[in-house]
């Protein structure tokens, strides 16, 4: 079998590798409204302790508190874990954060990332590929997300978790892409240097740039086939979908 021309393919996971639905989410009544959120499962775990807590307060605060860590990652790119960002939602809901049992926020984390989990799938023509690459590069992921057990979990769900010799999740790291130290990791564990591995990713400014960043080559995945944004230096390859990377790594792309 022939080896293709990177020794290692490393990919992104979230609408990467496998692909986030959000219509696979609890569906709940909020105010009138159905709304796919996992508020409504989560919210019962909480008011045991706090009955005076409403849904939909919780709710309100379960997404504020989401979007508040997003504007902190985005100001340095440090990893907010997912049980730090249930404690912006306590404080926002008017609770001492720091007087909410633990057991409280693992079984409100274990919740969520259930549901999580099983809102994410890996396409059959995704797991086409990963036969197809067995043999002929090594493996890994490098994810942004806040609770590395789910990206672990998720990974075993589709039956895919032994394909990589490398999962690096941000939440063990401390930083998210497209900060270098997160690649740098994937590179030590695989014992291999930059040039030597291609990044797959689907967003310019987190993982074209991270990867951009530490010298690598990099495939940008674009299934909306949006216009890449000025001022970013472009990819190496671009793919309409994942399952094209065989194209491309055979010198037909
Ligand atoms: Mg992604």
């Amino acid at each position: 079998m022939r080896r293709v021309r990177y020794e290692a393919i490393l990919f992104d996971l979230f609408d990467t590798l496998v692909l986030f639905d959000r219509d696979r989410l609890p569906l709940v009544q909020l105010d009138g409204r159905a709304v796919r959120t996992t508020a409504g499962h989560l919210h019962p775990l909480l008011a045991e302790r706090y009955p005076e807590t409403t849904l939909d307060a919780f709710h309100d605060a379960l997404v504020w508190s989401y979007q508040e860590a997003e504007r902190r990652r985005a100001r340095d790119h440090r990893e907010i874990p997912a049980g730090e960002r249930f404690r912006l939602c306590y404080g926002r809901l008017g609770l001492d954060p720091g007087a909410v049992p633990e057991e409280v926020t693992g079984r409100l984390l274990a919740a969520h990332m259930l549901h999580l989990a099983r809102a994410a799938e890996c396409p059959a023509d995704h797991l086409a590929l990963l036969d197809w690459l067995r043999g002929r590069a090594r493996l890994g992921v490098v994810s942004n997300f806040d609770y590395a057990p789910t990206a672990h979990r998720v990974l075993e769900r589709a039956g895919i978790r032994g394909r990589f010799e490398a999962v690096v999740v941000s939440e063990e790291v401390g930083w998210r892409k497209p900060r270098p130290e997160i690649f740098e990791v994937a590179f030590r564990r695989l014992g291999l240097g930059a040039r030597a591995a291609l990044f797959i990713g689907d967003r310019p400014e987190i993982d074209v740039l991270g990867a951009h960043g530490v010298g690598m080559d990099v495939a940008w995945l674009n299934p909306g086939r949006e216009p890449f944004p000025e001022g970013l230096r472009p990819p190496t390859y671009e793919l309409g979908r994942l399952a094209d990377l065989r194209g491309v790594l055979e010198g037909k792309g």
